[in-house]
């Protein structure tokens, strides 16, 4: 599959899960999403980002010197659950919403 792609564009969870096998590959696709090719520092926009190594794909920058991980600035900061968790209820969520129309008016 594409980077690009959705998560919703998963056919099926069993597809899903096997792409999203490690939570390298999902700190990988976080970071296509949210940046594309050229990563922005959540912190002072600055675009001049240094990838550090280790799997967990973070980076500092070079203008505030700052590290980030992938995480920062969304709804996945302050969580230690999986991204391969994550990832698997976003599925969820957003390919069974015809399945469940009041899933959203109701808050659960
Ligand atoms: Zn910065």
């Amino acid at each position: 599959m594409d980077k690009s792609q959705q998560i919703k564009g998963f056919k099926g969870i069993l597809e899903l899960i096997k792409y999203f096998d490690t939570e390298e590959k999902c700190a990988e696709y976080l970071a296509f999403q949210r940046w594309g090719d050229n990563p922005i520092c959540p912190h002072c926009n600055h675009d001049k980002i240094y990838e550090l190594k280790g799997k967990n794909k973070r980076f500092k920058c070079a203008s505030c010197r700052k590290q980030l991980s992938v995480r920062v600035g969304t709804i996945f900061e302050d969580s230690k659950i999986k991204l391969q968790k994550w990832f698997t209820a976003i599925w969820l969520v957003t390919s069974h919403k015809r399945a469940y129309p009041r899933f959203n008016c109701t808050g659960i």
